[in-house]
């Protein structure tokens, strides 16, 4: 079994909490076990990254990009072993586990590449007025359990590449592939520049609350992101909180069925459906709804359930117990309602928390199925008559992370779009995100964006200077 380690200040530390056990979810046996951080070491964590800052800030941007490029070069070297841990601790088909290496590469290079350019807001004979920006100092970056390693690039690369220093703190379900990947680009940086501390919800709640922490980003569930902004409000910390999502799939009366049964397939079951803005509801024209139904059935059937490490394995098992736990309830609740389940519907035998990808149809808003986050394999199908209707029942959710509309008329599907409440809408697609695109939720979805230009923002503050002639 492989040992890991907190790191503070360029330094591997053993824990001085009670280290917990990570759990492999398609076997339930014990993958490794996990150093806690104390409070103490969160603080030395901290400083460590305060004082790092001091030098850090002024680092020239083309020298942080080419420090961001060797991380890149190194996440590239090590990606094999980086993509065994995330199969090992959080489920997902060994193909997969590539797949958010490969992003997280081309991420890290992409944000290395771009530049945040000084604004000239004024040029008069009487003043120059300009804008540069400056960054916040330490960032606390706390990441869920669905995309480990690649939520926390999302976090780390913006961070450094506007010159703030990092405390990173991993989901306890599954720290392994984040503690690997910060002691692997640690030493490419100077010390204390990037420091990671392992623990639950006490720890992540001290993180809002430590004065020493200048900015947050989180990404999680609701619930938790508000529990972070009441604390953070104390001294006015600055946050993105990129949380669930509900998202509605709109299929218009022109689409054709064969041609978007795969990307509404992937769309909602990429990552076994645990993914923020995976398709969560679709909302189907009547004239369309069985044949498409039949289509994506097809597509579940041929999906092959099991251990991500097994070859051949296209579907993994969910994360936790708890989300396994969830995901049952929510079907038999549907199922209790008078839903018709279309495959799928019960977990399957074996110890790890095998669910199958399942369709559900028959239920209406009102249901905890289609009203309420799954973030898992199953995925409610809605009949709609009038599209007026479909698109209030799309918005009618406290969520607003990402929309899709499926369909061939390009007017109406502009039209749709600008009706919907989400701060992404994809046109015959659903859940592709772009390092150069903004990438954010409305409502309860969230505050602030990831990604492109928009996303270096939100780690930097504007700095006004007032010249006069
Ligand atoms: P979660 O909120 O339970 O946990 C996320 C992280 O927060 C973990 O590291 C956890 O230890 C920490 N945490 C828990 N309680 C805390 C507290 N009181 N204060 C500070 N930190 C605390 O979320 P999860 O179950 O790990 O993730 C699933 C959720 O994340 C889903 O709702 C999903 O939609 C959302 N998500 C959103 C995005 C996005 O970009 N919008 C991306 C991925 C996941």
């Amino acid at each position: 079994m492989n040992t890991f380690s907190l790191l503070i200040d360029g330094m591997k530390v053993e824990g001085q909490g009670k280290p917990f056990a990570v759990l492999n979810p398609a076997t339930r046996e014990v993958a490794a076990l996990c150093p806690a951080a104390s409070l103490a070491q969160l603080d030395q964590a901290v400083d460590s990254a305060r004082a790092a800052f001091r030098e850090w800030q002024y680092c020239p941007d083309e020298q942080r990009s080419a420090l961001i490029n060797a991380i890149a070069d190194t996440l590239e070297q090590h990606s094999e072993e980086l993509a065994m841990l995330i199969v090992t601790e959080q489920g997902k088909p060994m193909d997969l586990a590539r797949f958010e290496l490969g992003g997280a590469i081309a991420w890290t290079r992409a944000t290395a590449a771009m530049v945040l350019e000084d604004e000239v807001l004024e040029d008069s004979d009487a003043k120059r007025v300009t804008m540069h920006y400056k960054p916040l100092g330490v960032v606390g970056s706390i990441t869920p359990w669905n995309w480990p390693l690649m939520i926390a690039i999302w976090h780390i690369i913006p961070a450094l590449k506007t010159g703030n220093t990092l405390v990173c703190k991993p989901s306890e379900l599954t720290p392994l592939s984040t503690m690997r990947m910060v002691e692997l680009i640690s030493p490419l940086l100077p010390h204390g520049v990037i420091n990671l501390v392992c623990g639950g919800a006490e720890l992540g709640a001290a993180m809002a609350g430590h004065v020493g922490i200048n900015k947050l980003a989180f990404t999680g569930s609701i619930p938790t992101g508000q529990a972070i902004m009441r604390t953070a409000a104390r001294d006015l910390k600055r946050l993105t909180l990129e949380l669930g999502g509900n998202d509605a799939g709109i299929v218009l009366a022109d689409a054709d069925v064969s041609e978007i049964a795969m990307g509404i397939f992937q769309g909602a079951f990429i990552n076994m459906g645990q993914t923020c803005a995976a398709l969560k509801r679709l909302y189907v024209h009547e004239s369309l709804h069985d044949a498409l139904i039949a289509k994506l059935v097809e597509l579940a059937e041929s999906q092959v359930v099991g251990n991500g490490m097994k070859p051949g394995v296209t579907f993994g098992p969910i994360q936790n117990q708890k989300q396994f736990e969830r995901i049952c309830a929510l079907v038999d609740d549907a199922k209790a309602r008078g839903a018709t389940v279309h495959c799928g519907g019960t977990p399957l035998q074996g110890p790890g928390y095998f669910y199958p990808p399942t369709l559900v149809s028959g239920l209406t808003q009102g249901s905890p199925l289609v009203d309420e986050e799954q973030f898992g394999p199953v995925l409610p199908i809605i009949r709609y008559r009038d599209l007026d209707d479909a698109i209030a029942q799309a918005n009618a959710n406290v969520c607003g992370l990402g929309g899709s509309v499926w369909g061939k008329d390009p007017q109406q599907l502009a039209a749709t779009a600008n009706r919907l409440q989400c701060g992404t809408v994809w046109f015959n697609s659903h859940a592709q995100v772009a390092p150069n695109a903004p990438f954010g939720g409305c409502k309860l979805s969230g505050i602030g964006v990831a990604f492109g230009i928009e996303g270096l923002k939100e780690f930097v503050q504007p700095q006004v200077i007032h010249t006069f002639k």
